[in-house]
C-alpha cells in the first residue's frame, strides 16, 4: 500500500509533548503556504481571481492570517464567522457571505461589515430589502442549483436535486430581473454541486455550467456580471491509494472553458472566485493523539486520548482518515485494530479493522488530513473538552494558536447560576 507522508516526526512530537499534552490538532504553515501559492498560480490567468477561504473549515484567526497574507479573502456562513472576518480587518470585497436559511440579523451584520451577500434563495430578496431598510447593496450574488444529478461522464458525483441550497434555473433568471429593477448594479453567480471531488474534472465541468448560465443571464436580463464563484468542493486524497488533484491542470481547464464560452462574447473581464476549504487546509493538519489503553475482546482495540469530539468525520460519515504510528513508519502493518476514543458511543472509532504496526501504550498516533472540517466540527458530548490547536511554523518552532478547553469553559454557560460559583472555585 502507498504510504502517506506526515509533516512531523516522532522527535518533534516528543519535544512538543514537553509543553503541550495530547490530543491536539497540529497545522503545517509551510504546507499551507506552498499550497496557496500553487492555487494562485493556477488561476493567475484570471485578472480578478480570488480565493475566499471557507472559514467553517478551519475557523482559527492565526490560520486565516496566513492565508490573508497571500491575498485570500474569507467566505462566512454565520454571525460569528462574519465577526471573525471583520475583526481580522478584511476589506469589504474580501468577505463573502454564503449563507442559507439566513437569520435577518446576519444579513444586517454582513451588510454592515461590507461582505458580498450571496443570496441562497429568491425569497431572500425581499427579506434582505426589509432587513436593510428598503435598499439593496450595489453588488449581489445569487446561488444556483440546477437540480437533478451532477455527473462527470457517467459517474454520479452528487445529487443537487436533493440539496437545500440555491435557486432553480427559472428562479435565478427571475431573481436577476428583480434585483436589477431594484437598482442592484453588479452581479455574481455561485454554485456548489459536489463535495470532496478527487478528480480534475469537477471545476471545469461546473465552470462550463456557470459560464453558460452567465451568458444566458446577460442575454435575458442585461445584468453586469462581475464574478463567477466556483465555491468549494475540490477534494483531497484521504486514502493512500487515491491520486491527488492537480490544481494547475484544474486552473488550465477552467481557463480553456472560459476562453470557449465567455471570451468570444467579450465577457472576458469576469473574475473567478473560489471558496475552497478542504483543499486549502485538509492535508496540512493532523490530530495527534496517544495510545492510552488496549483491550482484547472480540476484536483488538487501541484506546487513544482523543475521541470523536476532536474529529467527527469518521463517526458521522464513516470517513477514512489515514493513521501513522509515529516512529513506526517502516514497520510492517501486521496487526489489525479498531482505534477508538472514550465516548459512550460505538461510532467513536477513528479506524475499524485497520492494519497497523504493533501499537504500544504511549505511542503517538498521527491521524491525517484533519486540517479542514476537523477541529471545527467538534462538540462537547460526554462533557469532553475540545483540544488545543498548534501551528508548526516555517522555522520549525511550535505556536499554540488555540488553547485547549478547560472545565471552566465547559461550565461557562451556567454563569448565571450558583453551580458556576461552586465549580468556578475548583476549576
Ligand atoms: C462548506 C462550504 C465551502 C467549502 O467547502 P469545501 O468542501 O471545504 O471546499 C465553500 N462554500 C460554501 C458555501 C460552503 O458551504
Amino acid at each position: 500500500m502507498d504510504k502517506k507522508k506526515t509533516f512531523v516526526t516522532l522527535e518533534q512530537l516528543q519535544e512538543i509533548d514537553k509543553t503541550y499534552p495530547t490530543p491536539y490538532h497540529l497545522y503545517d504553515e509551510q504546507g499551507i503556504i506552498d499550497n496557496v501559492l500553487r492555487l494562485k498560480e493556477a488561476f493567475s490567468w484570471n485578472k480578478g481571481y480570488r480565493e475566499y477561504f471557507a472559514i467553517k473549515a478551519t475557523p482559527n484567526p492565526f490560520i486565516l492570517k496566513i492565508l490573508k497574507e497571500y491575498g485570500c479573502g474569507v467566505d462566512c456562513a454565520s454571525m460569528t464567522e462574519l465577526m471573525m472576518g471583520h475583526a481580522l480587518d478584511y476589506k469589504p470585497q474580501e468577505m463573502m457571505f454564503s449563507s442559507n436559511d439566513t437569520p435577518i440579523e446576519e444579513f444586517q451584520y454582513a451588510n454592515k461589515v461590507g461582505a458580498i451577500i450571496n443570496l441562497d434563495d429568491i425569497t431572500h430578496i425581499e427579506v434582505l430589502e426589509r432587513a436593510l431598510g428598503g435598499s439593496l447593496p450595489d453588488t449581489i450574488s445569487c446561488r444556483y442549483n440546477p437540480g437533478g444529478y451532477f455527473k462527470l461522464g457517467t459517474s454520479v458525483m452528487d445529487n443537487p436535486g436533493d440539496a437545500k441550497y440555491g435557486m432553480t434555473h427559472e428562479q435565478i433568471i427571475e431573481a436577476f430581473k428583480i434585483l436589477k429593477s431594484k437598482g442592484v448594479k453588479h452581479f455574481g453567480i455561485h454554485s456548489f454541486l459536489a463535495s470532496n471531488t478527487v478528480t480534475n474534472e469537477y471545476y471545469p465541468t461546473l465552470a462550463k455550467i456557470l459560464f453558460e448560465l452567465a451568458v444566458e443571464l446577460f442575454e435575458k436580463t442585461g445584468a453586469d456580471i462581475r464574478f463567477i464563484n466556483l465555491s468549494g468542493g475540490i477534494g483531497i486524497p484521504y486514502k493512500p491509494e487515491q491520486k491527488a488533484n492537480d490544481i494547475a491542470v484544474i486552473g488550465e481547464n477552467v481557463h480553456r472553458v472560459y476562453d470557449e464560452v465567455l471570451t468570444p462574447l467579450g465577457m472576458n473581464d469576469i473574475a473567478i472566485y473560489t471558496e475552497l476549504g478542504r483543499y486549502m487546509l485538509g492535508p496540512f493538519g493532523c490530530l495527534v493523539t496517544k495510545a492510552i489503553n488496549e483491550k482484547h475482546i472480540h476484536k483488538e482495540y487501541i484506546g487513544v486520548d482523543a475521541c470523536a469530539v476532536h474529529l467527527m468525520r469518521p463517526a458521522i460519515y464513516k470517513a477514512y482518515h489515514h493513521i501513522t504510528v509515529a516512529g513506526k513508519e517502516d514497520e510492517p502493518c501486521d496487526h489489525v485494530y479498531d482505534v477508538v476514543g472514550s465516548l459512550c458511543e460505538n461510532n467513536d472509532k477513528f479506524a475499524v479493522d485497520r492494519e497497523l504496526p504493533k501499537i504500544d501504550m504511549g505511542d503517538y498516533l498521527i491521524i491525517h488530513d484533519t486540517g479542514a472540517h476537523g477541529f471545527s466540527m467538534g462538540y462537547n458530548y460526554n462533557g469532553k473538552l475540545k483540544s488545543a490547536e498548534l501551528l508548526l511554523k516555517k522555522d520549525g518552532s511550535v505556536q499554540m494558536i488555540r488553547r485547549a478547553e478547560t472545565p471552566k469553559d465547559y461550565f461557562a454557560t451556567f454563569d448565571f447560576c450558583d453551580i458556576f460559583d461552586k465549580l468556578n472555585g475548583e476549576t
